[in-house]
């Protein structure tokens, strides 16, 4: 008999599964308790996969074998936990999908940083001429890639949700990004469970493998001293030490792997700021693994075009600099938004916070914020930690307000920073929204 796979969610992730799966020869059934989008409904009727939605039928989804969850669907829901009872294994689509890609994987995760390396890394590798796809939580599903069946590389961006689900799959280059505090509410409000699904972007990997990493993380370097990894170390710094296989020196990025190469100065760099040239090192690294010319990589880097809503720039308005960096979902990824401003800021943040500890950004706000504006349902924790730190803070609760008042409060020469340190989702649908709300709105002062 068939072995019959059942996938829970029918989103990007449980489609391109779906596909995968009736591609493999599996008895596949999808099931939706919310209602499914017409592409992707067309996608299964074309393959003739059954479904449902709007609800879960239990007694199909137990006789399951396998079981492939999306990511959205909470561990704790009644279902799960029926599931669980059953002894039914559940997996994620790229733990799924892992089982059968035949190309290269080169799997990119950590804090911050993540989209824009794994854009990058895609860019060099295109201008390499190489048949790469670029998939995971950029957007494509990795399984409808793989059921493509027609990828030499494929570059992933990995969240720490997506690396919960997964146990056998293998990075054969794996790209580390950072690790600060980020999803704590999902985590039990336990920095070390957070950790420890980062790390697993290492699990299986063996000797003839990668890990490219930020070689003066202090909580990745604590847990590179807990155990031997056999893979091959790729760190990198912003600094040259002992060790590093890409760092700066003199303004210049070097890349000391196989053979030493001075690649470019920084200020060739599209993407700046400090953060960016850590995520040029990453993505070099990566590149030179897969022996890229130095002169592809280096041309790749200076044209790179920037991923929206990551220091976007949107305009200038009476010489008042707007920029859209709605992705900062975090502190840090904040921090390095501050830090490379160069002009006096007026800084519109908040939203959702998820366990945030401000105080590693008091030192930079106070050198460089002028003014708050505070854009949320609930800004007490923000005026609270800031009120002593900078002049003038204020309340606002939709994105017309922020930016108005910051308008208003911005003088010529300063800029406008919208890089809220927190989700999005009590006055918008997601950060995207929140980034064009942004730039509609500024666009139409
Ligand atoms: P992710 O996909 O991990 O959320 P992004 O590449 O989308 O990361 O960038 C999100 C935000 O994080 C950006 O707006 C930028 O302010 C900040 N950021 C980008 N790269 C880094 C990095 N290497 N370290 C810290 N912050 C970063």
């Amino acid at each position: 008999m068939k072995k019959k796979i059942v996938i829970l969610g029918a989103g990007e992730s449980g489609t391109g599964s779906a596909v995968l799966a009736h591609k493999q020869g599996f008895d596949v059934f999808v099931s939706d308790k919310g209602v499914i989008r017409q592409k992707y409904r067309e996608i299964l009727s074309a393959y003739d996969i059954n479904w449902e939605e709007g609800k879960h039928t239990e007694e199909i989804i137990l006789s399951a074998d396998e079981i492939i969850k999306s990511p959205g669907i909470p561990e704790d829901s009644p279902l799960l936990i029926s599931v669980r009872h059953r002894n039914i294994k559940i997996v994620s689509e790229i733990e799924f999908a892992g089982r059968y890609a035949k190309g290269k994987k080169i799997c990119v995760t950590g804090s911050n940083g993540k989209t824009t390396v794994t854009n990058l890394i895609y860019h060099i590798l295109k201008k390499a001429g190489m048949n790469a796809v670029m998939v995971g939580n950029v957007g494509n599903s990795f399984a409808m890639a793989v059921a493509d069946n027609s990828f030499d590389f494929y570059v992933i961006e990995l969240s720490s949700f997506q690396l919960d689900g997964m146990y056998e799959f293998k990075a054969d280059i794996a790209v580390l990004m950072n690790i600060t505090p980020d999803h704590l509410d999902r985590y039990d409000y336990n920095l070390q469970n957070y950790v420890d699904s980062k790390l697993r972007i290492t699990q299986n990997q063996t000797k003839s493998d990668y890990l490219i990493y930020w070689g003066d993380d202090p909580v990745i370097n604590a847990e590179m001293k807990k155990k031997s990894y056999n893979m091959t170390l790729l760190p990198f710094s912003d600094e040259k030490h002992e060790g590093m296989a890409a760092y700066v020196s003199d303004n210049n990025l070097i890349i000391d792997y196989l053979n030493k190469t001075n690649l470019m100065t920084i200020y060739e760099l599209a993407l700046k700021g400090r953060h960016n040239i850590y995520n040029s090192m990453a993505a070099s690294l990566a590149s030179k693994v897969l022996n890229i010319r130095k002169e592809t990589i280096r041309e790749s880097l200076a044209d790179f075009h920037g991923v929206e809503h990551r220091l976007e720039p949107v305009i200038t308005v009476c010489g008042i600099k707007f920029i859209n960096d709605s992705k900062a979902t975090n502190v840090n990824s904040a921090w390095y938004a501050l830090e490379c401003m160069e002009t006096e800021v007026v800084w519109i943040v908040g939203g959702i916070d998820k366990g945030n500890d401000y105080s590693e950004l008091f030192s930079i706000v106070k050198k460089k914020v002028k003014a708050i504006v505070c854009m949320g349902k609930d800004n007490r924790k923000i005026i609270d930690v800031f009120s002593d730190k900078v002049a003038t803070i204020i309340e606002t609760g939709s994105m017309e307000e922020a930016v108005r008042s910051s308008y208003y409060l911005a003088k010529k020469g300063d800029t406008v920073l919208l890089s809220p340190a927190c989700a999005s989702f009590d006055l918008f649908k997601n950060y995207e929204d929140r980034g064009h709300q942004f730039k509609t709105v500024v666009r139409n002062l």
